[in-house]
């Protein structure tokens, strides 16, 4: 591989969210900008490869910039599904919904996360209202430690909750950001 490989960062044109980060060459650069969809280079395999080619989670490409010296490219670009390959909206996800995603697929028989995912919907709603009950009597009369605890209950029942209808953490910041407007 003589040629060089420019740094692509591509972001949702929705909510401006960066999604990933790959490495293009001349012709995935072209491709990217003939087809509309993004390509990238992988480095490890040393081919050319389709985002999306085997998830079906495509990238669309809605403009594609190249830095001022131009050895770097923003792809601005609305998203089929989750882009990153563990099922995240991005790849730059918070570390407890990475940990969350990594028990599920595992699905370790001693997991709490795998076990309470399998139970569902309706065990995740009940915990997450037993959790957010704690969470306010605790505020109101216990130690830091103790309101801590409970909210860090809450907050990761709250995210297996959104797991278990298939949502993303992503949706939470961008129904936050529709209302600020
Ligand atoms: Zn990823």
């Amino acid at each position: 591989m003589s040629e060089e490989l420019r740094a692509a960062i591509v972001q949702d044109d929705a909510s401006g969210r960066v999604l990933m980060l790959g490495w293009m060459d001349e012709e995935a650069l072209a491709l990217t900008r003939s087809t509309g969809l993004v390509h990238f280079f992988s480095r490890s395999r040393q081919q050319l490869w389709q985002k999306g080619e085997t998830s079906g989670h495509h990238l669309h490409v809605v403009e594609v910039v190249l830095d001022c010296d131009e050895d770097a490219v923003l792809v601005r670009a609305q998203a089929d599904g989750p882009t990153c390959h563990d099922g995240s909206t991005s790849c730059f996800t918070p570390w407890l919904w990475r940990k969350i995603l990594q028990r599920e697929e595992h699905n370790a028989p001693d997991s709490y996360v795998a076990s309470s995912l399998t139970k569902g919907t309706a065990f995740l709603a009940r915990k997450v209202g037993e959790e957010a009950v704690e969470t306010a009597v605790a505020s109101l009369s216990e130690s830091d430690e103790r309101f801590v605890s409970e909210a860090a209950d809450l907050w990761f029942h709250l995210l297996m909750l959104l797991r278990s209808r298939g949502m993303d953490p992503a949706d939470l910041e961008d129904e936050l950001r529709r209302r600020e407007k």
